[in-house]
């Protein structure tokens, strides 16, 4: 029994290969963060491994030890500390190394199960060089591997990489579904869920993560006010901000591609409130708007101007995929943004 919400058709697709024993060695699932890739990438881990007939049961010990993370042939690749240091850092990139590695170890038999699967979360941190070595994985997978890379920006991957694995989409779900799962399955009472629902922007493990730890929101009103604040201030406030993020951008693209989605969509959200379309949000509606974010509505008041800053924001991070000068892109939209 599958247990992923939502996503019918990847989870029926994934079901007919199954059990017409015609599983792909490589799958690509793109969809943005929290919205349940990793999930089912682990229950297809745990279908290929499963030792009953309705796989995957999540009762056997296959299926168990898999949820529980302790299955030895069933690995998650994500970015790991560097070595222990002086300095504490974390990588921004998957390495060469662990690709290595990892075909290593895809080349031996299973150990415990019948196949290994190496699942790549945040496909598009690995390096050039990573991702080219793990090409040669793709193009000769051995048997009993499975592959499953897991991306929120697709448009990151080399596109040898992504021609070798077959393509699913995960898309948000409505507000609805999540606002039910969460009341459904997490007892959330139905205020707390809408509000949680809304906020998720359609990824249900987002709200999850929201709902056991309320340091999430705060942290993501934090991340809004401070965007809020930039543009409204000075130029060199702006510039500054700018700076800052194309610093930031040598250290982690990923990160200043996500501040550049969270101002898009305060923007996005911004325009819903002047249209009056508040329900629609993920920052609530006017009257629950935090003082900074407020004023901003009150500057932001021509939806033609708010439109083009949500375009001005999408080019410069398709510019930052293709590796435009970080510092001068950043500049740029600071000038353009309203
Ligand atoms: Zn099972």
């Amino acid at each position: 029994m599958w247990r992923t919400v939502g996503h019918d058709t990847a989870v029926s697709l994934l079901q007919r290969s199954l059990r017409g024993d015609r599983l792909s060695h490589a799958y690509l699932f793109v969809g943005p963060p929290h919205v349940g890739k990793r999930t089912l990438a682990l229950e297809l881990a745990q279908a290929v491994n499963c030792l009953d007939s309705e796989r995957p049961c999540g009762q056997c010990s296959q299926c168990l030890r898999i949820a529980k993370n302790q299955h030895p042939d069933v690995q998650i690749v994500a970015l790991i500390p560097q070595e222990e240091g002086v300095r504490e850092r974390m990588r921004t990139e998957i390495a060469i190394d662990q690709v290595r590695e990892i075909q290593r170890v895809a080349s031996l038999k299973p150990f415990e199960g019948k196949n290994r699967v190496f699942i790549f979360d945040g496909a598009e941190r690995l390096s050039e060089e990573a991702a080219n070595c793990l090409l040669k994985t793709l193009e000769e997978p051995p048997d009993h591997v499975l592959l499953i890379l897991l991306t929120s920006r697709e448009e990151s991957l080399l596109p040898t990489l992504k021609s070798r694995c077959q393509r699913i989409e995960f898309r948000p779900l409505s507000v609805e579904r999540v606002a039910k799962e969460l009341e459904a399955r997490y007892s959330v009472d139905h205020a707390r869920a809408q509000e949680l629902a809304r906020q998720s922007e359609g990824c249900l493990g987002w709200a999850l993560a929201a709902l056991s730890d309320p340091s999430v929101l705060e942290e993501r009103l934090k991340r809004l006010e401070g965007i809020a604040s930039v543009v409204q201030g000075s130029l060199e406030e702006r510039f500054a901000y700018a700076a800052e993020l194309a610093t930031l951008h040598t250290r982690d693209r990923e990160a200043v591609q996500e501040e550049l989605r969270l101002m898009a969509g305060l923007y996005r959200d911004i325009l819903l409130i002047i249209q009056g379309a508040e329900d629609f949000t993920t920052i609530g509606g006017f009257s629950t708007l935090s003082p900074t974010i407020r004023t901003l509505l009150d500057v932001e008041t021509s939806s033609q101007g708010i439109t083009s800053s949500i375009k001005a924001i999408q080019r410069t991070s398709s510019y930052l995929d293709q590796n435009a000068n970080p510092r001068l892109a950043l500049e740029d939209l600071m000038l353009t943004l309203l």
